[in-house]
């Protein structure tokens, strides 16, 4: 019989497997059996009403959030816990933060220090966690400047660029740390509507270069055209899954109709 752990190993081009993620905060359950599998390459749209559970989901992959039942996958190692002889141990602080190097995640808010530069926001994670010689983050950090079109803003200020420049440095500073995985939180719903479609860019340029992301956002237009794989969720459950054609365009469920019907 397969064990939850064999589950995780299997297929060495999946990156991240959910099995039954649940989660509650207090007496609210936010998540109620996530299943999800993202494979290397893919890009998965999470969609879904608001409270539908789709940031905890993220924040949970991320470890930002700890599960309160089921079990996820990063890479085929399960992420905040390891098996030992049929136990379950937590890993140790060095294990999680080595485990959450390789995911970048972008949120609504771009979360830039506000004191520091356009290239001192990118090369920070390297400098201070990575120990990368400072020349080498630089001149990196400017490659990832220039890769979202900020080239000329390395000297910048966050009080000093738009919405949306801010949002493709707080991009490049993820990518700076080389990740294998790009989580995405509403990356756009904070931005005027001028703003976003240069965000919407930068991320279908990303994805054209095989990264593997997962991201929410109620941009169906992006998910229409950059997603391999839409999910609707709601109410914590997957509720269904497929292509953009088929959910977007031809949705199984009434709660999909409703929801897409809602924000077309
Ligand atoms: P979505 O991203 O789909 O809008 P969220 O994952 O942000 O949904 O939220 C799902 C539910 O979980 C909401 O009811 C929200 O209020 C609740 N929630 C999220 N984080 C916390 C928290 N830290 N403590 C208590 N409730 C939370």
């Amino acid at each position: 019989m397969s064990t939850a752990t064999d589950a995780g190993r299997t297929g060495s081009d999946v990156q991240v497997r959910a099995v039954n993620v649940h989660k509650r905060f207090g007496n609210l359950e936010v998540l109620k059996g996530i299943d999800l599998e993202v494979r290397r390459g893919e890009v998965v749209v999470l969609l879904g009403p608001s409270g539908s559970g789709k940031t905890t989901f993220l924040r949970l992959i991320n470890q930002m959030e700890s599960l309160t039942g089921g079990r996820i996958w990063v890479d085929g190692e399960l992420i905040g816990v390891e098996e030992r002889d049929g136990k379950l141990y937590q890993r140790t602080d060095k294990d999680i933060a080595r485990q959450r190097s390789s995911i970048g995640m972008v949120f609504q808010r771009f979360n830039l220090f506000p004191h520091k530069t356009a290239l001192e926001n990118v090369t920070e994670a390297p400098i201070v966690v990575k120990k990368t010689a400072k020349a080498t983050a630089e001149a990196r950090g400017r490659e990832l400047l220039a890769q979202v079109g900020l080239e000329d803003r390395a000297d910048s200020f966050p009080s000093h660029l738009s919405g949306g420049q801010q949002q493709r440095v707080a991009i490049a500073r993820a990518l700076a740390m080389d990740p294998d995985l790009m989580l995405f939180d509403e990356p756009t719903s904070a931005l005027d509507p001028e703003l976003v479609g240069e965000v919407l860019t930068v991320m279908k340029d990303l994805a054209g270069k095989g990264m593997t992301m997962i991201v929410v956002t109620h941009e169906i237009g992006f998910a229409r055209e950059v997603a391999d794989r839409v999910v609707f969720m709601d109410g914590g459950v997957v509720v269904e899954q497929g292509t953009p054609a088929e959910v977007i365009d031809n949705p199984r469920e009434e709660r999909t109709r409703a929801f897409l019907g809602r924000v077309n």
